[in-house]
């Protein structure tokens, strides 16, 4: 018995215990569902999604209006690919009919949240309600610790892009130690009620079951004052899981390089907020002495996929989600480049619906070597990030990234499209680096296989964004990726 199971299967059951949690159930099945066979699963997403089309088709004015429009129904859904008749629900069809046009209102109640996303360019708000947040619960779980050294109960050190509103979500009347909340209820200086229950279960979860030291966003163009600090409180701190910002973990990694200092020991590193380019891995992996291991997933959807010790894709949790990736109005093949769809199938508080998030990724079915038989998403960055070139060829962020990071002395680089065929490239040397701009843009351009003009400077840092996340990839062309939102016509002898 040790300090992670300890906690994971006793002291977490506990704290769900006075709630009608079943997020220890819900976790035991999503782990059952990964190695369950492909056509089963199907047919449970199948099931899922019907109720959840009904549902949304009597009660969403949303969707009722959109499959009415599309002359499509719950009747039609034969198979999941039926799906594929029902038009793509944006972003922007989210924010211009919340809340009223997208919530189920026979379904209110005290328990629902109301979650903003955090993107770089807007902010979306979904519903979640009890139930919801319970599967994200077992999700989170199994997301953060199959096959990893990281148990529940061991020390994470998290570096988010925005600390201050993780911080201030934390803040509150809150006794600030677990035995000091529990001697507050005792001794009647809180009121024994729901809210002080709550309390405790936020304060076990926060002190206990996932102790995190959260250290504020690195500024990359300050030298390496914040870089060494950061490193100094890491050996403090001997955490388990270290998780932030890829460009952060790719900073303290070339940092960890040059500096030559002795690098800290960090069993798990796990990127947050954003795609990591594959080539970045092995850098962080080797500054660490660790492993990286990634997850997907975001506010409006939770986890979503999650890697194995394999660490070669995404498996899908497709108990939670159905996910698809498509192009031009259909489902890509096997491995080839789409956009990512989510259809929620566990939110009946607020049905998402063939969700556009937003993302480029592939997706493989191939067998695992891990032995689940889930299928496996290789993300490849934000669509709005991703230019199209002539010919609808699509160059990713994820692929310029790999690209700059065979220069070893570009730190950092911001690749903007203009208009008039133009690029604008702004490149950051390491320390010490010499840069040849003009053999950078033209070697960049002779890669992209695209004749155009480009632009090269160097720049001593690139600024994020005010979400604190960074844009290495500024597209004009990437709307030709959502031109189409034409669903597939309804064959005549269903649409009767
Ligand atoms: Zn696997």
């Amino acid at each position: 018995m040790n300090l992670g199971w300890l906690m994971q299967e006793c002291v977490l059951p506990l704290m769900l215990l006075p709630t009608r949690s079943q997020a220890m159930k819900h976790a035991r099945r999503i782990r059952q569902c990964q190695r369950m066979p492909l056509e089963k699963l199907r047919g449970l997403q199948l099931n899922r999604l019907r109720e959840l089309v009904e549902l949304a088709a009597a009660e969403s004015p949303f969707y009722s209006d959109l499959f009415r429009a599309n002359g499509f129904d719950a009747e039609m859904l034969g198979s999941l690919d039926d799906l594929q008749r029902v038009p793509v629900t944006t972003k922007d069809d989210v924010e211009a009919n919340f809340p009223d046009g997208m919530v189920i209102a026979s379904r209110r109640s005290d328990d629902w949240q109301y979650v903003g996303t955090r993107g770089t360019t807007r902010r979306v708000m979904v519903v979640h309600d009890f139930q919801r947040r319970d599967f994200q619960r077992a999700a989170i779980m199994v997301a953060l610790t199959e096959d990893s050294p990281y148990r529940y109960g061991a020390g994470q050190f998290s570096i988010p892009p925005d600390a201050c509103s993780v911080h201030c979500g934390l803040e509150g009347n809150r006794a600030d130690s677990v035995s000091g909340h529990l001697w507050a209820i005792a001794s009647g200086r809180i009121k024994r009620d729901r809210a002080a229950i709550s309390d405790l279960r936020g304060l076990v979860m926060e002190k206990w079951i996932q102790p995190t030291t959260i250290w504020p966003p690195l500024s990359l163009d300050e030298g390496d004052l914040p870089l060494a600090e950061c490193v100094a409180a890491l050996r403090q701190a001997k955490p388990t899981q270290l998780t932030a910002l890829p460009e952060y973990l790719k900073a303290l990694a070339d940092y960890l390089d040059r500096s030559g200092e002795d690098p800290p020991h960090i069993p798990v590193v796990r990127p947050m907020g954003a795609n990591l380019p594959a080539s970045w891995k092995p850098a962080i992996a080797d500054a660490f002495r660790g492993s990286v291991r990634e997850h997907y997933g975001s506010r409006e959807m939770g986890p979503m996929a999650f890697d194995c010790g394999q660490a070669n894709g995404l498996h899908v949790m497709m108990d939670q989600h159905l996910i698809e990736v498509v192009r031009d109005g259909a489902t890509v093949g096997e491995g080839e480049l789409g956009r990512v769809l989510v259809t929620d199938l566990n939110n009946f508080a607020m049905p998402l619906i063939r969700y556009d998030i937003g993302d480029l990724a592939r997706i493989t079915y191939a067998p695992c070597a891990c032995g689940r038989t889930s299928p496996r998403l290789l993300l490849e960055g934000r669509v709005q990030d991703a230019f199209v070139l002539s010919g609808g060829r699509v160059l990713t962020a994820e692929d310029v990234s790999n690209h700059f990071a065979e220069l070893p002395e570009i730190r950092d680089f911001e690749l903007t499209e203009m208009r008039g065929n133009k690029w604008a490239l702004r490149v950051v040397p390491q320390p010490l680096a010499k840069l040849d701009l003009q053999q950078i843009g033209d070697r960049f351009v002779t890669w992209s296989g695209e004749s155009r003009r480009i632009n090269v400077r160097s720049s001593t840092a690139i600024r994020p964004e005010s979400s604190g996340k960074y844009r290495h990839c500024k597209s004009l062309s990437f709307g030709k990726l959502l031109a189409e939102q034409e669903p597939i016509p309804v064959a005549a002898d269903r649409a009767v």
